[in-house]
């Protein structure tokens, strides 16, 4: 956001540069930059706080030699800085599922946390000393990791089938690594049946997080079906999807 921040305020200082025709513009510079340059000259001592965080960047635009790499069909482009100001980044695989999801933003958190091993699943506790049992809650049968809990246990296996079936992909549920393989896959494309399972992807690591922590610490008080669980996530789904998704439901 700082970044994106001193872009925005370089666009400011463009249009001084440039005297756009802007009442604001004219008045800087019928007061202090009076014609001249204005990344040829120092900020005035009397000027505000806001005319000298547009001043400070001017330097930026002289450490890269001028404006011509911003400007974009004749306008400054925020991008272009942003991108300048940024530098060279890695685009992370798991960018599309998350950036271009319109499930809830609690969701894609603990999405976002599922895929970066970072959710205090029994396995993790117990590699800690805080607890002492391992196992999976809902089938007791493996210890609990995001790997087992999403989608290899076989009670949370039976909410991913229902979707897949719902949303007519052929193919079964595997684990988390698998599935999110496949769904990276699935971000790439703008079909909406995709776009709706990306969604589900999301909402279904939300519910059966919060599943499994009823299950710990109420005791499972709300008994849920799996398939009572997927019509949950359906509604949820449905609640937040665009227009050409709603086919799906
Ligand atoms: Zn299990």
């Amino acid at each position: 956001m700082l970044i994106w921040n001193k872009a925005a305020v370089c666009k400011l200082l463009w249009a001084i540069s440039c005297k756009k025709d802007k009442l604001w513009v004219k008045w800087i510079d019928a007061y202090y930059t009076k014609g001249r340059d204005i990344t040829s000259i120092s900020c005035p001592a009397n000027s505000s706080w806001a005319l000298r965080k547009i001043f400070e960047c001017s330097q930026i635009i002289i450490s890269a030699s001028g404006w011509d790499r911003f400007i974009k069909k004749g306008s400054f482009s925020i991008k272009e800085m942003y991108k300048h100001l940024h530098g060279d980044f890695v685009k992370v695989p798991w960018s599309r599922v998350l950036c271009q999801n319109l499930a809830s933003p609690r969701s894609l958190f603990i999405s976002w946390l599922a895929m970066h091993n970072r959710l205090p699943t029994r396995a993790r506790l117990t590699m800690w000393g805080v607890v002492d049992n391992s196992s999976c809650c809902l089938c007791n049968t493996a210890p609990e990791t995001v790997g087992h809990l999403f989608f290899e246990c076989a009670w949370s296996s039976q909410i991913w089938t229902m979707v897949l079936a719902h949303l007519h992909f052929q193919r079964g549920p595997g684990n988390f690594t698998n599935e999110l393989a496949w769904i990276m896959k699935s971000a790439k494309k703008k079909a909406a049946k995709h776009q709706v399972a990306l969604m589900f992807f999301a909402e279904c690591v939300y519910a059966i997080w919060l599943h499994r922590n009823d299950h710990i610490f109420n005791q499972g008080s709300k008994t849920v079906s799996a398939a009572q669980l997927f019509r949950d996530i359906r509604f949820k789904v449905a609640c937040r999807c665009r227009e050409e998704m709603r086919k799906f439901f």
